[in-house]
């Protein structure tokens, strides 16, 4: 039965906390993107206003030839060459990782996205806006291009959170651990008071994370008073989409860090055993996610076979 089994998680403290977490990110997520979206674009014309040779007229002469993959690009035009730069140029990151797979650099005269791609984690190539981004890909962005003027370990701090959400192995935090993300995420959005819908967001994850955060199971009648007091009320179907949204982001995590091999594969396998495990109990959840695991299972299934073209060419260091 569907109630029940989400009943029975949610009576899990830690992993109810895990699940406000998650639901701040996408709080966070939704406050972010129409800014975001705002200054790329501003972002991409300043750069044009600068540099007009950069413009529309310009276009990449190479075409397949310069295609970046993973952190390597090497430009085979003087387009691309110069885009290159200007990016560099405004990353605040620039002597580290930087993930030009995630662009195709003959749209960068055109397509601000595209630029803004180049300041954001690996993974993201197929993503063709703000709205189709999760929060840890919107905060890199902030952190990453100096078109942002805010307190960059502010936003730094609520991407570690971030992280600690999405690795944690049983998806459980404590509740000191959410009071903690409280007070960053609240140093990091009063970074915004001139952003009125992200002011607005910020009232409401207030009150989720200091509510009890009461959840509107038809089939409980007992509720205590104190939680009807809160106000902050979902519906069952609003938290099987949070969890589903979570998990989801959990598992192309696990993803990208086992199709970089930037994890041992007894790790990534261990990683998604859990997942499998806490799945096979919550078939509710198993279902939204049948693809995502397939994905990852015939991923790992490749790499049991291990190309030997690829022995040479793993990365020394983690994850960005
Ligand atoms: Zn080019």
């Amino acid at each position: 039965m569907v109630l029940s089994e989400l009943a029975a998680r949610l009576n899990c403290a830690e992993y109810k906390n895990w699940v406000k977490a998650g639901h701040c990110l996408l709080l966070l997520r939704g406050c972010l993107q129409g800014f975001v979206a705002r200054e790329v674009l501003a972002f991409h014309r300043g750069l044009l206003a600068a540099a007009p040779s950069l413009g529309p007229r310009a276009s990449c002469r190479s075409g397949s030839q310069c295609s970046p993959r993973a952190r390597q690009f090497q430009p085979q035009c003087q387009v691309c060459a110069e885009w290159k730069q200007e990016i560099l140029k405004h990353h605040t990151n620039r002597n580290g990782d930087v993930h030009w797979g995630n662009c195709r650099p003959g749209r960068w005269p055109v397509d601000a996205w595209e630029v803004a791609k180049a300041f954001m984690p690996r993974g993201l190539a197929d993503k063709t806006g703000p709205e189709e981004c999760d929060a840890v890909a919107l905060l890199s962005l902030i952190n990453s291009c100096d078109h942002f003027t805010v307190d960059r370990k502010k936003v730094t701090e609520v991407i570690r959170c971030r992280n600690e959400i999405m690795h944690s192995s049983e998806m459980k935090v404590s509740s000191l651990w959410l009071r903690d993300f409280q007070m960053k995420i609240r140093n990091f959005l009063n970074e915004f008071k001139s952003i009125p819908e992200i002011v607005a967001a910020y009232t409401r994850i207030e009150q989720l994370l200091t509510s009890d955060w009461a959840v509107h199971l038809p089939a409980e009648d007992q509720r205590d008073g104190c939680e009807y007091e809160t106000g902050v009320y979902l519906s069952e179907s609003q938290v099987n989409e949070i969890e589903m949204e979570l998990l989801k982001e959990k598992l192309q995590e696990i993803y990208l860090q086992a199709q970089e091999q930037d994890m041992l594969p007894e790790e990534i396998l261990n990683r998604l055993q859990v997942v499998k495990e806490f799945l096979r109990n919550n078939k509710d959840l198993r279902n939204g996610l049948t693809e995502d695991l397939q994905k990852l299972d015939s991923l790992h299934l490749q790499h049991q076979k291990p190309d030997p073209k690829e022995l040479g060419a793993q990365t020394p260091e983690g994850k960005a």
